[in-house]
């Protein structure tokens, strides 16, 4: 089957530029490696409760974004979750400062922005499809799947993070793979932790500076009903701690990172109820404020690349990314 344009991957930039696409009367196919949509903004049950361990939270800073996340807003797919958190700085904890901006989150989980954009699409995105190889002949894109099947478009997105793009366009593309191998992205090992308490009076902690974590969520407050009688928080270990123990046990993970936490808010979690990790590769943008517009190739037949990394990195960015994207490939010419 041929197709206008194949987009791969089903975070929120491939789902925002699908959703483009189709509304421009475009036959368009989504392909997505996972059971889920939403890529990082992700969320796992666990014992029947969801809980982010990718994406915590969301700002609207533009407009046109603003105006989707009032949609969501309306709609019960977000809620405004806090103005401001915590800071872990100069060795001590600071009190919130509250900001002009809302910090979005979402009851059911920050995988309810992928829903929310994706089951509109219905089978224009096909899930549990990765992506192996493209290929470029006869000026259209080839890609091959998992289970070896083909598919073929005049134009390619591709929205994974610039070093798995960089693999795919290996030999199709070398030049392309080259520039975009040197787009960096920074890890992320992320701990979920369970008590069996529910006082806690915070929401987050921001640890910009400290090295060993970047984040203490009170994933919990993000919905307390659903939550009754346990807290869970969610650290995140910041970016050296991370890439330096990408292959450490996960029981010694936990005791470094609870013990970090306990330290830093003057609170015992060093002992758990249960606790899960999981490890992001290619958690954010680095730097994370870039914004330089999806990268965009005309040979050997149309294709963008783009995601987060491209407008400023983060959900919205992401959003953002996915319009710009859709645009962009559109404005190639591609072979009759
Ligand atoms: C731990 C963590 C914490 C974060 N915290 C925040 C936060 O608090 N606030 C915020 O705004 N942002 C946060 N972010 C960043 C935010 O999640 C991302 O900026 C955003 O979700 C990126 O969306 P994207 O569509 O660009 O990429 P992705 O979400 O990565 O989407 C790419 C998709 O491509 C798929 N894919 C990859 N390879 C293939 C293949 N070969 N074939 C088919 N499909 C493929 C992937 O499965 C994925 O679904 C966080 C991210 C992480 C990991």
């Amino acid at each position: 089957m041929s197709y206008e344009v194949l987009i791969v991957g089903a975070g929120l930039c491939g789902l925002r530029a699908a959703a483009r696409l189709r509304d421009l009367g475009k036959s368009v196919l989504v392909v997505e490696k996972s059971r889920g949509l939403g890529g990082r903004a992700a969320t796992r049950r666990w014992s029947q409760r969801p809980v982010d361990h990718g994406a915590q939270f969301f700002t609207a800073k533009t407009p046109e974004f603003a105006a989707q996340v009032e949609d969501w807003e309306k709609s019960g797919v977000c809620h405004e979750w806090a103005r401001g958190f915590h800071r872990f700085a100069d060795g001590r904890l600071q009190s919130p400062v509250r900001d002009a901006y809302p910090r979005y989150a979402c009851r059911a989980g920050m995988s309810s922005l992928g829903r929310a954009l994706g089951e509109p699409l219905g089978d224009l995105v096909r899930r549990e499809s990765k992506v192996t190889r493209v290929a470029a002949a006869g000026g259209q894109w080839e890609a091959t799947l998992e289970d070896g099947s083909r598919l073929q478009a005049k134009r390619l997105l591709l929205t994974p993070p610039p070093a798995q793009c960089s693999v795919l366009l290996a030999d199709a593309a070398p030049d392309a793979a080259k520039e975009l191998r040197l787009l960096n992205s920074l890890p992320c090992i992320a701990l979920a932790a369970c008590y069996p308490r529910s006082d806690l009076s915070w929401q987050g902690i921001q640890a910009p500076e400290d090295p060993v974590l970047s984040w203490i969520g009170h994933d919990t407050s993000k919905r307390p009903d659903l939550h009754e009688g346990v807290t869970i928080l969610m650290l995140h270990g910041a970016p050296r701690f991370s890439e330096t123990h990408s292959h450490t046990a996960d029981e010694d993970i936990a005791t470094a990172m609870l013990q970090r936490a306990s330290d830093m808010t003057s609170q015992d979690w060093t002992a758990p109820s249960e606790y899960f990790v999981q490890r992001w590769r290619y958690a954010l943008p680095d730097p994370v404020g870039a914004s330089h517009g999806p990268a965009v190739y005309q040979v050997p037949a149309p294709l963008v690349v783009a995601g987060d990394w491209c407008a400023g990195g983060r959900i919205e960015g992401a959003w953002l990314s996915g319009m710009a994207a859709a645009d962009a490939l559109l404005a190639l010419p591609a072979q009759a």
